[in-house]
């Protein structure tokens, strides 16, 4: 599955991407995609650029957060719901360009590629789904 073969299926469903809350500009164009799927299934904008150190940090930002209503009663990877859409962003990491991806206190990335516990202490993924892209400087 290419990310154009992703594309048209989409655009089949969907018609248009969705414009992150801080719009397209705020987002780096490989990771509209990305972004849209995971609008279209219910989820939130969390934010895409943010001034602080890290992937959200760059203009444009080079990373997404989405949550849900429900903020996802909390529960992280437990979420089952979250947790398929974590998944479905691993299965199509490299067609939509996505470095890495983290649930709850878990994270898969290119680096590790298979979920492995998150170990910075950050609690706030309890609630939300953080995609991050490659950087291509
Ligand atoms: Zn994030």
């Amino acid at each position: 599955m290419t990310y154009k073969d992703l594309l048209v299926r989409y655009k089949r469903r969907h018609k248009n991407l969705v414009e992150p809350n801080q719009g397209f500009h705020s987002l780096v164009p490989e990771l509209w995609l990305a972004y849209s799927m995971g609008r279209k299934r219910g989820y939130t904008d969390l934010g895409t650029y943010a001034n602080k150190p890290g992937d959200h940090g760059t203009w444009p930002s080079h990373a997404f957060d989405l949550g849900r209503k429900d903020r996802f009663y909390n529960k992280g990877w437990n979420y089952l719901k979250a947790r398929r859409l974590a998944k479905l962003y691993v299965k199509y990491h490299e067609p939509l360009a996505i470095n890495y991806v983290i649930l709850g206190t878990r994270i898969w990335s290119r680096a590790r590629p298979y979920w492995h516990p998150l170990t910075t202490g950050d609690t706030s993924h309890m609630f939300h789904v953080h995609v991050s892209g490659i950087y291509d400087d």
